[in-house]
């Protein structure tokens, strides 16, 4: 496959923040019209590589091609090919999301006002649409920043943690979208602690722990190598935290 066909190849990144370093010498693909889910504790590194690959970490060291580019060598290119969900800044709290979906419809240069109206009404904004994006739920805010994401339709979808503070019934029309996404040959890369969702939807899944990835593959690939039953008891075993709790709750007893 040519490099400008793999939507996502993160190569021996490593990221720092003075001392600490959070993500080290990590590398993984994410394939053409695949999902794939990065799982870690808190404080794994996840959100780090997310920044990583958006050129948003200062010290950072290996390299993330997106199609084939590194966003240092050409933003536009790699910017224009993703959809983001970031933990949403500060910055934008004053507008309402109305003004926020059309200042991202301007530089995303969509005209497709038909998919944003769908979006919006799919999420059940509607009536929070000129409302301070600072005075809406947690839910709606996450929301607002996922219709953004998607209304450009960009190949690849870099979600951090975006279920976050969704009812269930967005939970279910997210899930539903990103299925349609990679159907039609898009990828998708994101981090959860919701082990049910990454069973349902991922094609592959990186574990990671203390900035390192411990294991990687199919379900199938983690199910067999880890002898596991479900993604909760392959997730603390690739984590070595199945012997640690034990030892919390027999403190207990
Ligand atoms: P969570 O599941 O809690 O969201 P995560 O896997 O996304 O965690 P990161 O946010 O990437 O983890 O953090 C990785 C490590 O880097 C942590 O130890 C964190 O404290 C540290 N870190 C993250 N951002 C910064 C920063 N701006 N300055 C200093 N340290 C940071």
């Amino acid at each position: 496959m040519r490099d400008e066909d793999i939507p996502l190849s993160v190569r021996n990144l490593t990221i720092r923040y003075g001392e600490r370093t959070a993500v080290e010498d990590l590398s993984f693909d994410v394939h053409p019209g695949k999902i794939y889910g990065l799982l870690g504790p808190n404080g794994a590194g996840k959100t780090s590589t997310l920044k990583a690959i958006l050129g948003l970490v200062e010290k950072s060291s290996g390299r993330a091609f997106v199609y084939g580019k590194d966003v240092r060598d050409d933003p536009v290119y790699v910017k224009n090919r993703i959809g983001v969900v970031l933990e949403s800044p500060v910055l934008f709290d004053s507008l309402t999301p109305n003004e926020f979906m059309e200042f991202v419809a301007s530089i995303r240069k969509v005209d497709n006002r038909g998919r944003i109206e769908h979006l919006v009404n799919a999420f059940g904004l509607q009536e929070y649409m000129e409302t301070p994006i600072a005075s809406l739920s947690m839910g709606n805010r996450q929301k607002t920043t996922i219709v953004a994401a998607l209304m450009s339709e960009p190949p690849l979808l870099l979600l951090d943690e975006p279920f976050n503070g969704l009812d269930i019934r967005s939970v279910k029309i997210f899930k539903e979208l990103i299925l349609n996404h990679v159907r039609r040959g898009n990828s998708v890369l994101f981090s959860t602690h919701i082990l049910d969702v990454v069973e349902k939807i991922c094609d592959e899944v990186g574990i990671l722990n203390n900035g390192r990835m411990v294991e990687h593959g199919t379900m199938d690939d983690l199910r067999k190598r880890l002898e596991g039953s479900d993604l909760e008891e392959i997730f603390l075993k690739a984590t070595k935290m199945d012997e640690e709790i034990e030892s919390i709750l027999r403190a207990f007893e």
